[in-house]
């Protein structure tokens, strides 16, 4: 039976730490960090996240300063906004909450945040010095996936990592730091030919399609490390993952909960990306 790896611990655990951190450092004379939350239009979820974002800012000692602007805004006037955070000393890192909007230009607005500020780690020269294996700031969702490795023992070296998803938010990227790991890695999307082939071989699955229950139990090898991004809604209101946690609990040797898995690990990244972009560090 796998045993758990608890996001939601381990995401308390980093947030202790960061707070610590801040503290320590704003009597030292390091200026408090600055985190900039965007939240454009009214999608219900969007503001959820948001909400737990600033409440994890604010517990960890950070500035937050928020902006909510109607759907209706124009790409110019959120560019503004976006430049105006992009100018602001106190702000040290921009989170604008995506999905945008439609009429909003993503990519534009993404590369619009100065890459210094790029706390989700999503500007194009972020996402590029990832690709080269340099230093810069990282996806929080992959980053956060490396951590719960990291917290199973398991050492990637040699292993054969298969990654289920190929978005720019979390399939490539978390494919590029397994790789910078050692492993052998395999990025599966929606022509893969057989996907239950590619998962049975592999160390280390990460889930990440937005599908209830598309890794079924018996494609995982026993003993595999299992991290499920997934969120779903089921038609009872509650939330799983894309992996059917019960069967494959059975043959991984670590497995992460939906919810309480990665989700929490994410913001505690966002959070550690921003003091990374406050103190360089
Ligand atoms: P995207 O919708 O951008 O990407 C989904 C990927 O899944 C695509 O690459 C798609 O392939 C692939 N896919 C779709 N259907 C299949 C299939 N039948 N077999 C194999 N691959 C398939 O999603 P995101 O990466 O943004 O998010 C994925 C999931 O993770 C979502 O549930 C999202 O809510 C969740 N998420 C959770 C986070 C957290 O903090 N816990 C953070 C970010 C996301 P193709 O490219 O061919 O279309």
């Amino acid at each position: 039976m796998a045993q758990i790896l608890d996001g939601k611990a381990l995401a308390s655990q980093v947030r202790k730490e960061l707070k610590s951190r801040v503290s320590e450092g704003v009597q030292n004379g390091l200026p408090q960090p600055g985190l900039a939350t965007l939240l454009v239009g009214d999608d219900p979820a969007s503001h959820v996240y948001v909400k737990f974002k600033r409440r994890a800012c604010e517990e960890v000692g950070f500035q937050n300063f928020h902006i909510e602007l109607p759907s209706d805004t124009s790409q110019a006037d959120l560019l503004d906004k976006i430049e105006e955070l992009n100018q602001n000393s106190e702000v040290h890192g921009i989170l604008v909450q995506l999905p945008l909007p439609k009429g909003l230009d993503e990519a534009a607005v993404l590369e619009a945040v100065a890459a210094t500020k790029d706390a989700d780690g999503f500007h194009p020269m972020n996402q590029g010095a990832l690709m080269q294996g340099r230093q810069s700031l990282r996806p929080c969702t992959p980053l956060g996936i490396m951590r719960i490795i990291e917290e199973s023992g398991m050492d990637l070296n040699g292993k054969k990592a298969v990654v289920v998803g190929r978005s720019n938010i979390v399939g490539k990227p978390i494919a590029l730091m397994l790789l910078e790991k050692h492993a052998t890695v395999s990025v599966c999307h929606s022509r893969t030919a057989d996907l239950a082939a590619e998962v049975r071989a592999a160390d280390v699955v990460v889930a990440a399609v937005g599908r209830a229950h598309l890794v079924q139990g018996d494609w995982i090898k026993e003993g595999a490390v299992v991290i499920d991004v997934g969120i779903n809604r089921l038609e009872d209101g509650s939330l799983t993952g894309d992996v059917d946690f019960e069967e494959a609990s059975k043959r991984a040797s670590w497995i992460t909960p939906v919810p309480g898995g990665v989700g929490p690990m994410t913001i505690a990244m966002l959070l550690s990306n921003t003091l990374k972009a406050a103190w360089g560090e």
